[in-house]
């Protein structure tokens, strides 16, 4: 509960920074409508990433600002974004935990470790996808996008990122980070050492882990509670 409240703080605040970054990167006559794309991702964390990112370190040294963002792909909890600008597009990665800027969206040569992250044959079959960008779906902020877990922000049928509080045990079926499998399945008293959560993630995925069902999304209350009785 308190680290979902923490989570909102952190929100506000990277909101209010990005506003303040704005004042320096957006052109006079675009801030507006630059502020208020901005505002609609309040409670996002991977659209503030992005747009923090972007704030922080424009990619070229004009003015500019994000008019909209596409969803590229999306794969364990990390997203590639694509976005348009006042003057051009962009790729960046975005989770969770950080934003990184890839390139211009005109790059011809991609990285393989990319490519393969997100299944794509090669860079020209990724530039196509691009090149067809007016194809690409708008981004749903993550947090209003019901097939993405509201934890961990993997996609449903992906096995959840091993410490989301939304996990099913699949020994007893309550929260894998609540109930105490861990101890019982390695016999020990304390679960905190690489090694032992190494073991007992071998020991799940033996067992078959459960993944991201959206259809099971509205049988955890207390965290829409505590998302509607979070402070603005
Ligand atoms: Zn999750
Ligand atoms: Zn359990």
């Amino acid at each position: 509960m308190k680290k979902i409240l923490n989570l909102n703080l952190n929100l506000k605040q990277k909101l209010s920074e990005i506003k303040l970054l704005m004042q320096y990167a957006v052109p006079v006559e675009k801030l507006e409508q630059a502020t208020g794309f901005v505002i609609d991702l309040r409670d996002d964390v991977i659209g503030l990433n992005l747009c923090h990112h972007f704030y922080s370190f424009l990619p070229e040294p004009n003015d500019d600002y994000i008019k909209n963002i596409a969803l590229v792909a999306r794969r364990k909890g990390t997203f590639l974004l694509l976005a348009r600008t006042g003057l051009s597009a962009y790729i960046y990665l975005v989770s969770q935990e950080k934003a990184e800027f890839v390139s211009s969206a005109d790059e011809k040569e991609w990285s393989r470790e990319l490519l393969d992250f997100f299944g794509y044959r090669d860079s020209a079959a990724f530039s196509r996808q691009l090149g067809n960008s007016k194809t690409l779906p708008a981004y749903i902020p993550s947090c209003r996008d019901e097939n993405i877990c509201p934890s961990c922000r993997v996609e449903h049928g992906e096995f959840h990122i091993l410490g989301c509080p939304l996990e099913i045990c699949p020994w007893c079926d309550g929260r894998l980070t609540g109930c105490n499998c861990r101890f019982t399945q390695l016999e020990r008293d304390q679960v905190t050492r690489i090694k032992d959560i190494e073991e007992f993630s071998r020991k799940l995925t033996a067992r078959g882990r459960i993944p991201y069902n959206k259809n099971e999304r509205l049988s955890f209350p207390a965290l829409a509670d505590d998302r509607e009785s979070a402070p603005e």
